[in-house]
């Protein structure tokens, strides 16, 4: 990531997408994709909605930990989470 993490470098992100290097929370605080506080995980979910990298962010925020807490992509990690199983339910049940 590497920008996301501008505002502190010592983030661990190194392997994300070139993609993410576009991301509209380069040019934020990054706290508020971090912060507990609700009104700076709106914010953070607002800026999201409108990247242009969205989709991207959303498949890498996929192969993160569960333990991730950030906002990735507009999600949190319990959505992150119902997300992961609604697309595993979603594949157990396809026809092969
Ligand atoms: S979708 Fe959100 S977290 Fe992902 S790169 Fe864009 S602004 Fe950053």
């Amino acid at each position: 990531m590497s920008t996301r993490g501008q505002a502190q470098p010592s983030y661990p992100r190194t392997r994300q997408p070139e993609a993410l290097t576009r991301g509209s929370c380069r040019s934020h605080p990054y706290p508020l994709w971090t912060s507990d506080g609700q009104a700076q995980r709106e914010a953070a979910r607002r800026i999201c909605a409108r990247c242009p990298v969205q989709p991207a962010c959303l498949t890498y925020s996929l192969t993160l930990p569960a333990t991730d807490s950030a906002i990735w992509a507009g999600l949190d990690a319990r959505e992150r989470a119902a997300l992961r199983r609604s697309r595993r339910t979603r594949q157990a049940g396809s026809p092969t």
